[in-house]
C-alpha cells in the first residue's frame, strides 16, 4: 500500500520530503519528523490518537 505524506511535520513544520528516513506516519497518515515522535508524541500522534509506525 503506497502511503501518500505530506511535506511537513504536522507538530514543528519542518520539512519532510516522502523519501525522507526521518519521516513517520501515524495510523491515518498525519506525517511527523522523527524527531517529534521520540521526544514529543513518544509514537502517539497529537491529531488523532493513532499509533505510529516507521
Ligand atoms: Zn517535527
Ligand atoms: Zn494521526
Amino acid at each position: 500500500m503506497m502511503l501518500l505524506l505530506r511535506p511537513n511535520c504536522e507538530w514543528c513544520d519542518c520539512d519532510l520530503p516522502p523519501e525522507s528516513p526521518d519521516a513517520r506516519i501515524c495510523s491515518y497518515e498525519c506525517t511527523y519528523c522523527v524527531h517529534c515522535v521520540e521526544t514529543v508524541l513518544h509514537n502517539v500522534c497529537a491529531t488523532c490518537g493513532g499509533g505510529i509506525c516507521s
